[in-house]
């Protein structure tokens, strides 16, 4: 047995991932010693390596990542990797991204990559690093040999009280999680494929209990991860309200009224199917939030249907209206430039949004980007022409419209570039 430290090269997107796998290695007896360091950038990730090799230790750098970072990431290895080069240190990138391009991933100059769910990969991971055991036979680990990609399976996924949701120990909180997977399979949305095409929900006794932990160590605000709120306690697209009511009843009654329970609002969202009188009168009685995120994503029936969103354009609108009658202000998701897209469609989205608007809703504009692992991750980058563009600058300038759409236009061809130069293995 050799003493291991783990160093993960920490960032502002997708630090959640971090506390999340902070929790599972602190809630296990047989690693919850274990030296965990938050190294915040290259520089930092150098010198906390240099530092436990220096104690005599080995290192386990731990890398998580969305497909738009990774160019930049795959640069940030490779400036630590300059720095320092050392057989007992290894590097693993985890992630949604690394799950789907597990090869290009490991040419970048990874050593290994976390497939899929990472609570009990890490932990098998650093007991065999630990216990000079192959690493390889780890479940769920890729890695190549002699350049070909080899990879076990995944190990069975967890049931979400089996661990906490992030890392208390560590001073690391976060939104509590309490549904993972999705059922539904927007052809643009890496869920499903990530984290499975079915529910899996925590308890609301689970809830409630780190509910109550956050409540004795001074939190105030009280914020919820899931893929689509309402579909708390459910296994189909009917909702369960009784089992969204009894969690924000409970947490409401830990959390007392003055702390802020926010539910159908960042980071999560609600299906416009959704929004109903029910609901939303639920909501009105428990959540602290009057915005309501719905996904929306086009104005077209005929992209909606393309994209297997599983709800029309008129859905959207009924939602909205729904909303504002019931007090709430509505922001709608939309994602510009899907695969199939054509003009008489983009108007009809622009058209959709400036009648939302007159409605009192806001738009959240985001650009189509073909992610790995989705059924359209060989699609064109969502592009807007030029007129598009000056519509939603116009919107946006009556502040009746926000988000990264313009910056993520950029991104999408940029994604699909790196995606052109791995496939004439110049990665
Ligand atoms: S976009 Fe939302 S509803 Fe659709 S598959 Fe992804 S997480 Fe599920």
């Amino acid at each position: 047995m050799q003493p291991l430290s783990v160093i993960w090269a920490y960032r502002r997107t997708g630090k959640f991932a971090f506390h999340v796998l902070t929790g599972a290695l602190e809630s296990d007896p047989r690693c919850r010693e274990l030296p965990i360091e938050f190294a915040n950038g290259t520089a930092a990730v150098v010198a906390a390596a240099k530092h436990a090799l220096a104690r005599g230790h080995k290192v386990l750098v731990g890398w998580s990542f969305y497909s738009p970072d990774f160019a930049q990431l795959a640069e940030e290895l490779q400036e630590v990797l300059k720095a320092i080069r050392d057989e007992r240190i290894v590097h693993i990138a985890g992630g949604v991204h690394a799950t789907a391009e597990p090869e290009s991933t490991l040419r970048a100059g990874w050593d290994l990559v976390a497939c899929g769910e990472g609570e009990r990969l890490i932990r098998d991971l650093v007991l065999a690093m630990r216990d000079g055991q192959e690493l390889h036979s780890v479940p769920g680990v890729a890695w190549l040999d002699h350049g070909q990609l080899r990879r076990n399976a995944r190990a069975e996924r967890l049931t979400l009280d089996e661990f906490p949701p992030f890392g208390p120990a560590h001073g690391r909180h976060g939104p509590i999680e309490i549904t993972r997977g999705c059922i539904y399979a927007c052809r643009f949305c890496q869920t499903p494929y990530f984290a499975g095409a079915n529910f899996r929900h925590r308890s609301v006794a689970n809830i409630r209990h780190w509910a109550q932990y956050l409540v004795a160590h001074g939190f105030r605000d009280f914020r919820f991860l899931t893929p689509t709120s309402m579909s708390y306690g459910t296994q189909t697209a009917e909702p369960d309200l009784a089992a969204v009511e009894a969690l924000l009843a409970g947490v409401r009654e830990d959390i007392g009224p003055e702390r802020k329970l926010w539910f159908g609002t960042f980071p999560s969202e609600v299906r416009p199917e959704h929004v109903t009188p029910a609901s939303l009168q639920l909501l009105k009685k428990w959540v602290s939030n009057r915005a309501l995120i719905v996904g929306g994503q086009s104005g077209s029936d005929r992209v909606l249907a393309a994209s297997e969103r599983g709800h029309d354009s008129a859905c959207i609108e009924r939602a909205v209206a729904l909303c504002v009658e019931h007090g709430f202000v509505p922001h709608v998701d939309f994602l510009l430039g899907l695969p199939g897209e054509e003009a008489p469609d983009v108007e009809a989205t622009l058209q959709l949004m400036d009648r939302l608007v007159e409605r009192g809703a806001k738009v959240h504009g985001h650009t189509f980007l073909p992610l790995p692992g989705t059924p359209f991750r060989k699609a064109a980058p969502g592009a807007l022409t030029a007129p598009v563009r000056t519509r939603l600058r116009n919107l946006a300038s009556k502040g009746q419209l926000y988000g990264q759409w313009e910056q993520q236009e950029v991104t999408a061809r940029e994604l699909v570039r790196g995606r052109a130069l791995k496939s004439h293995k110049i990665l």
